[in-house]
């Protein structure tokens, strides 16, 4: 088989025995990454050098995951790797630390090749929000890849790695995922360290992966959970995770559909493959139960406003003195102008005014307040269905990739398209895309797997046994093929 076949346990067993080298795989994909780059823009780092020698050096043989090269998203931090989130205002910023999950990833002998593209601090849909330039879709360059880790699941797609590591605030790993044909997990809030990660929306944000597969995600996954010192929020994994009852099929298992993901405006071919997907779990065993989410509806406009008020808090670090560079500027005033200013892109400004705005003392109740009680009914809406069912099947997004440019000055109308990602972050329960096929303009589509705090393992069980009778997630791109 060759290379670009492999999963990430036949990598790892052509390196174990020796038929070849971390450095003849490192080299192989930074052969591919010189030659797709500059179709696909996926990164904004790459570092051979470090790379082969980390390759060279890799020297770890009961690791699952030794010698193998990964991409990371520029909102994580790498020691020796320049850090921008996607921002003018970061540019040439070195971290001086890594973040935890990454150090982790490295202490298990992986190979980071470089960083990945990312809408500025992690705040869109499409991956155009970056300061330097967007990412193209492997499957149709006209088209977004999705975002905000539209880089790393582009990279991932066009076979310029394995895998690689995106953030999920809103649906940033689940919605590139969908868009660009791969899987991706948004792992429970707090189930790996946020450490190194670039602040957004602290009380949402989680790291994720992106992969071909189920079956890669999870040693990668594996290796970032549990508690962290450095970051109060995070948590023990559970001793004995949730797994499936019968581990070779659905049997025994309830799979719940809620009617509010599948509603008008939805594109008629996703709800369709999402609806087949379904009919694949009921042929493998699976119980199929109709539920309710009932306040569904409400989750766009108090995501908004939560993220925006925490992101305006986190943002406020840039303040021109301890990060980036200005010339002569000699009031606060000439400060701010010559940094935060200029340097932010607008919607960034977007979102600081919008958090400012819910967050200011006369309209606190109002929108902050009333956000936070809406984000309660969302959480109990979950924790009610979870007494009924295993897992929730949804689509990702309600549409397929569209062109670079068709949301252009309409931020509301790219805000719609998070409508399925958004409410398992209010909730902070996990989210696995996989794709289940593809739509008239040959763009893929993903379907979501909700489950209940800490029961990835389900997931990635049901996700498994979906791949492994299904072939969606081996199709690729031409360029990958
Ligand atoms: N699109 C959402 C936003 O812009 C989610 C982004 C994310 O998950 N980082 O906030």
């Amino acid at each position: 088989m060759k290379i670009k076949d492999l999963s990430l346990a036949g990598l790892k067993e052509s390196l174990s025995s020796g038929e070849m080298k971390s450095t003849e795989l490192t080299r192989f994909y930074l052969d591919c990454i010189g030659e797709r780059e500059t179709d696909v823009n996926a990164f904004l780092h790459i570092d051979e050098k470090y790379a082969l020698a980390k390759a060279n050096s890799a020297n770890c043989p009961n690791s699952p995951l030794c010698g193998i090269p990964i991409a990371i998203k520029d909102v994580l931090m790498v020691d020796g790797m320049p850090a921008t989130a996607g921002s003018k205002i970061l540019e040439g910023y070195m971290p001086p630390f890594t973040a935890t999950a990454v150090k982790k990833l490295e202490d298990a002998g992986m190979v980071i090749v470089g960083k990945t593209n990312t809408d500025e601090f992690a705040m869109g849909s499409s991956t155009e929000n970056s300061a330097y330039g967007v990412t193209h879709n492997p499957w149709n360059l006209d088209r977004v890849p999705g975002g905000s880790s539209g880089g790393s699941a582009a990279a991932v797609a066009a076979g310029m790695v394995p895998v690689a590591l995106g953030s999920d605030t809103g649906g940033s790993v689940r919605q590139p995922a969908s868009y660009c044909g791969i899987s991706g997990i948004k792992p429970t809030y707090g189930r790996i360290s946020r450490y190194g990660l670039s602040a957004y929306g602290s009380s949402l944000d989680s790291i994720g992966v992106l992969a071909r597969s189920v079956a890669d995600i999870i040693p990668v996954f594996k290796t970032m959970v549990g508690k962290d010192p450095l970051d109060a929020t995070s948590v023990e994994s559970p001793t004995t995770p949730r797994r499936l009852p019968d581990a070779e099929s659905l049997k025994g298992t309830r799979i719940g559909v809620p009617k509010e993901y599948f509603v008008e405006g939805t594109q008629v071919e996703v709800a369709g493959a999402v609806r087949e997907a379904i009919q694949e779990f009921k042929k493998m065993g699976a119980e199929i139960i109709p539920i309710s989410l009932p306040h569904t509806e409400y989750a766009i406009p108090a995501y908004y406003i939560l993220a925006s008020a925490e992101a305006s808090a986190n943002l406020a670090r840039f303040d021109g003195i301890r990060y980036t560079q200005r010339e002569g500027a000699d009031t606060l005033a000439e400060v701010y102008n010559q940094t935060r200013g200029k340097l932010f892109g607008e919607e960034v400004k977007r979102r600081i005014m919008l958090g400012t705005y819910a967050l200011s003392a006369g309209y606190y109740d109002a929108f902050y307040g009333q956000a936070q009680k809406v984000r309660t009914l969302i959480r109990r809406d979950f924790e009610d269905a979870f007494t009924k069912v295993d897992a929730i099947a949804t689509p990702v997004a309600p549409t397929t990739a569209f062109k670079i440019g068709a949301h252009g000055d309409d931020p509301l109308s790219m805000y719609l398209e998070d409508i399925f990602t958004l409410p398992a972050n209010l909730a902070g329960v996990p989210g696995l895309a996989l794709p289940v096929g593809f739509d008239d303009a040959n763009m893929p589509i993903g379907m979501q797997l909700m489950g209940t705090r800490f029961s990835e393992e389900l997931l990635f069980d049901i996700g498994k046994i979906y791949q492994r009778e299904t072939s969606w997630h081996e199709m690729k791109p031409k360029m990958a093929r």
